[in-house]
């Protein structure tokens, strides 16, 4: 049999797939590895998109459970730096995404998780918004964090968002 994947740098793969060969990435964070299939076309894209996406989902300084930043992104859909990253696991009845931390029985909104990743912790009292209003989105540009009386002013302005 055919070997399925090939490595072509460190951590970059191709991946045979019925539509032809796509270019893969293999990255650790917290001690876990995930793969992402990129956009890439050509090697240098694929590198420049890993690359990318290091700086994305790397900083990861604060304290939290081994495995939960790889459980967060490998349910992220990743797009380009200003689009929305959709979260494509479960949702929550209040429309939010919905992320179980891996080996304690206990889950969080995606979003504030992915919001810690890129920015630190949550200050305390605060309540993270979705400045393009989408509420599985989990890029963390589009989060940011503000007092209860901060995040109603937002929201006596755009109806219909929560
Ligand atoms: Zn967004
Ligand atoms: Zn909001």
């Amino acid at each position: 049999m055919a070997r399925e994947r090939t490595r072509v740098a460190n951590g970059l793969f191709t991946r045979r797939t019925a539509s032809g060969d796509v270019y893969e990435a293999r990255i650790k964070v917290n001690g876990s590895s995930l793969r992402r299939k990129l956009e890439a076309t050509t090697l240098d894209e694929a590198l420049v998109e890993r690359t990318r996406l290091l700086s994305a989902l790397g900083a990861s300084e604060n304290e939290r459970p081994r495995g939960l930043a790889a459980a967060l992104w490998r349910r992220v859909a990743f797009r380009g730096d200003d689009e929305c990253w959709p979260w494509m696991g479960a949702i929550t009845s209040r429309g939010y995404g919905h992320l179980g931390i891996p080996g304690s029985g206990r889950v969080i909104r995606a979003h504030r998780a992915a919001y810690e990743f890129r920015h630190g912790v949550i200050p305390a009292g605060h309540v993270i918004h979705h400045v393009c209003g989408s509420k599985t989105c989990c890029n963390p540009a589009h989060l940011v964090a503000l007092t209860p009386e901060q995040h109603d002013g937002h929201h006596t302005q755009q109806v219909g968002e929560s």
